[in-house]
């Protein structure tokens, strides 16, 4: 059946074609790479053959790890493919337990529940554990899911306010807060939500100093780890543990299955007893979704012990993010500094990027150009992300193509 007469239905076509022609004309395009083999130091792209991978969050090398990969394959033997259902009418395996009592344990907190993604496990928690007379109050560069997660929690329980302060700004926190409890009479329960580790700049958060800022409010601190996690502090426990904080000293914690710890995908909320309950009873994204397949569910566990039992991971991830920040250095390139794995290369205008990225694949390195609207204007920058699983024969090849690259400008 035509409906090309009907007043309107050409309007999505068109629009949609628009957009996409808007795209390809200004160079924002994406071109999604495909990967013809396991994720590893290098990894084979159908068009570019076998490169260095120098932009995948597969920090500690678990992805293809042996032990990960049968724990994922004993589980499918064992479980089948799924439950076909959502966990609270016949969708919990015992993998399921496993996995959320080895992440509490892991952090030393009270209790754990996962999800499909960290993308829902922060459209969890907010809105199933905020109420009306609550207020929540966020770093302006948070992850986009946690973005979302605080819009939805607004837009579903009417009265929650929103506050967003300046990036690691903590004195804008302090007002915020102060604010939110002297003059907009807040009398819920205030949550300030950080990311750990955030993804553009590589930076952190200050855990300690904003956990006293939130206790002299009376205030709930949530932190999203989901880059932190696997590779800060001595043990990989996450950002709080580079600051020499335990676990339980930030009320809740969520976090991704999908980067360090595995690769696979999946998320968590870890935490305080009361908050998990709550959402295994009212979670919407647990009362109406499916749970994390069982063979990610055992690959994940598998991930998490190796981490728990060889912490020369770790070291290695750290001699490796030196080298690199030293060799790029070296080069005659600009590296934002921090303790993370994260190395932005910064080179301002978005085309020189992605130019830039384009060409060290045709060295054998794989690394990604974000511009704007990703970053800010005139901020565009090649992300470099280290790898315990990279060789320092891996990165002497990217020092390289940086020379040539350097010579070529
Ligand atoms: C990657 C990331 C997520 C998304 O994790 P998924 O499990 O892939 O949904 C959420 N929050 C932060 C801070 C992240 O870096």
């Amino acid at each position: 059946m035509s409906t090309a007469n009907v007043a309107g239905s050409d309007v999505f076509p068109n629009r949609a074609k628009e957009i996409l022609t808007h795209l390809e004309e200004t160079g924002q395009i994406k071109h999604l790479q495909m990967i013809e083999g396991p994720m590893d130091a290098t990894v084979r792209l159908r068009d570019a053959g076998e490169v260095v991978c120098l932009c995948s969050n597969n920090y500690l090398g678990l992805a293809n790890h042996p032990e990960v990969k049968q724990a994922g394959i004993d589980a499918i033997e064992k479980y089948g493919a799924g439950t076909a259902s959502v966990r609270f009418i016949c969708g919990t395996f015992t993998p399921h337990e496993t996995l959320e009592k080895r992440i509490a344990t892991f952090y030393g907190m009270e209790a754990a529940y996962t999800f499909t993604s960290c993308w829902n496990a922060n459209e969890a928690i907010f809105p199933t554990l905020c109420e009306p007379e609550d207020m929540i109050i966020s770093d302006e560069l948070n992850h986009a899911s946690i973005i979302d997660a605080i819009r939805l929690t607004t837009t579903i329980k009417k009265g929650i306010q929103k506050g967003v302060y300046k990036h690691n700004d903590l004195a804008d926190l302090r007002e915020k807060l102060r604010t939110a409890r002297e003059e907009k009479n807040v009398t819920g329960a205030i949550w300030v939500v950080t990311d750990g580790v955030f993804s553009m700049e590589g930076d952190i958060a200050d855990l300690p100093k904003m956990r006293e800022i939130c206790d002299e409010f009376g205030a709930l601190l949530v932190v999203d780890d989901s880059h932190g996690t696997g590779v800060m502090g001595e043990t990989g426990r996450g950002t709080h543990e580079y600051y020499h904080m335990a676990g339980d000293e930030i009320d809740f914690i969520t976090g991704t299955l999908g980067k360090a710890l595995g690769g696979g995908a999946g998320g968590y909320v870890v935490g305080r007893r009361e908050g998990i309950d709550l959402m295994i009873q009212r979670g919407r994204p647990t009362l109406f979704s499916n749970a994390l397949p069982a063979t990610v569910a055992a690959s994940a566990d598998k991930a998490i012990e190796i981490l728990m039992n060889e912490p020369q991971r770790m070291q290695k991830l750290r001699d490796n993010v030196a080298y690199a920040r030293k060799g790029i250095k070296e080069v005659g390139f600009d590296v934002l500094e921090s303790p993370t794995a994260i190395c932005p290369i910064i080179v301002h205008d978005t085309a020189r990027a992605i130019a830039m990225s384009k060409k060290l694949l045709e060295m054998g390195v794989f690394v990604i150009g974000f511009g704007y609207p990703v970053v800010p204007e005139g901020e565009a920058r090649l992300r470099v992300q280290i790898s315990a699983a990279h060789e320092p024969a891996h990165l002497d090849q990217l020092f390289d193509a940086l020379k040539k690259l350097k010579a070529s400008a």
